[in-house]
């Protein structure tokens, strides 16, 4: 039998870091044995937030050499840049005629988005949701392994499904299920411990896997820790520091700062170094790759163009069944006569009237 299908992308908007890897990246390279796997740069994306065109090709490839110094295994997945291929916005046109706007104005990235850059609040930002039911659905995924702040975008995925099922009378597409590590699934930032870590809120905010060794102290060390007066509860950035000990540090010490902490006799100073110490020491392997891979430029390309001509088989497939669903034409070959085949689509009553 055919393996399930996962996806999953990153916007090529800066150096990833922890949070990209511990809530995203970590669990797709566990799962390239079990699927068949399709990891995207996903650029469109990244164009809903103000960017320099300029850069764009340049973080698209530092964002292909994380993927890939991270563990992604191009023998075992596919690898692609979204706007190579067409179909993933032909795709967000079609169900974007069957999304009503209202659940597009309902979801929290939407509107964060809009807070943050006021000035740049356009159709691209309010239909990001749908583009991403593309990416998704295109491929068939059923499995899309992602951090705790997608979610809303995974639940109006399969709403869009269900609804394109139904005004159309097919059933093309999986209801796609997101994948959350829970323990992983939400890391805060280190200058803004009550936000999650985004690339989108600058350098001094997060550690990036490429973060030399002096970065990832400086920042380390500057990380907030307590925010107002000490309370019964840890603070978001002292628990965050925590959280990253348990997973990058041992688990003594982890245990001996922890028993200080509830003894009342910690200093953050020796929470912040051992942490520093224990991310440096995780992270030298990935600086490693990552360095080799800086100077393989030609194996760079192959993966892309291989992952990309793999992408495109399935993604026409897919093209083709859905614009026969919905009566659109397929190229110059075939105008008028429906495909073989095809049940001619139960029409598409009721569209538009929620
Ligand atoms: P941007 O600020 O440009 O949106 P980002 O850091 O939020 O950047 P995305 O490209 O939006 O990164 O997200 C890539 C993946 O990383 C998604 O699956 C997302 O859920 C996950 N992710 C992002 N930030 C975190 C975080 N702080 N903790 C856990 N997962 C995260
Ligand atoms: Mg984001």
């Amino acid at each position: 039998m055919a393996r399930k299908r996962v996806f999953s992308g990153i916007r090529p908007t800066g150096q990833i870091h922890l949070g990209n890897y511990l809530g995203a990246i970590k669990s797709w390279i566990e799962l390239q044995d079990r699927y068949e796997c399709i990891y995207a740069i996903v650029d469109y994306h990244g164009m809903t937030t103000p960017y320099d065109p300029a850069e764009m090709r340049a973080n698209v490839r530092e964002l292909l050499i994380d993927y890939l110094a991270a563990g992604v295994d191009p023998e075992r997945s596919i690898l692609i840049v979204q706007s190579a291929l067409p179909e993933h916005t032909e795709l967000a046109w079609i169900l974007g005629t069957v999304t009503p706007v209202s659940w597009l104005e309902r979801v929290p990235t939407y509107k964060e988005k809009v807070e943050q850059h006021p000035d740049y609040v356009h159709l691209g930002l309010l239909s990001y949701g749908v583009l991403m039911a593309a990416d998704i659905v295109l491929y068939k995924a059923e499995v899309v392994p992602v951090g705790e702040d997608q979610l809303p975008h995974l639940e109006l995925a399969r709403e869009i499904v269900r609804r394109f099922h139904h005004l159309f009378g097919v059933r093309i597409f999986p209801e796609p299920q997101a994948l959350v590590q829970e323990d992983t699934a939400r890391i805060m930032s280190l200058t803004e411990p009550e936000k999650k870590m985004s690339k989108s809120l600058g350098p001094r905010s997060l550690i990036a896997l490429a973060d030399p060794p002096e970065e990832i102290r400086d920042k380390i060390m500057k990380a907030v820790t307590d925010t107002g007066p000490a309370g019964e509860e840890m603070s978001p950035g002292v628990a965050n520091l925590f959280h990253l000990l348990k997973l990058f540090g041992t688990e003594e010490e982890y245990a001996q700062l922890r028993a200080e902490y509830d003894a009342g006799t910690l200093r953050y100073v020796n929470l912040k170094r051992t942490l520093a110490d224990a991310l440096i020491r995780s992270l030298e392997p990935f600086r490693r790759r990552r360095a080799e891979l800086e100077n393989d430029p030609a194996y760079l390309e192959r993966v892309l163009r291989e992952g990309i001509r793999r992408a495109r088989v399935i993604a026409r497939q897919t093209m083709e069944e859905v614009k026969t669903a919905c009566g659109l034409m397929l190229d110059e070959t075939s105008l008028w006569q429906a495909p073989v085949g095809t049940a001619a689509a139960g029409g598409k009553e009721g569209a538009g009237t929620g």
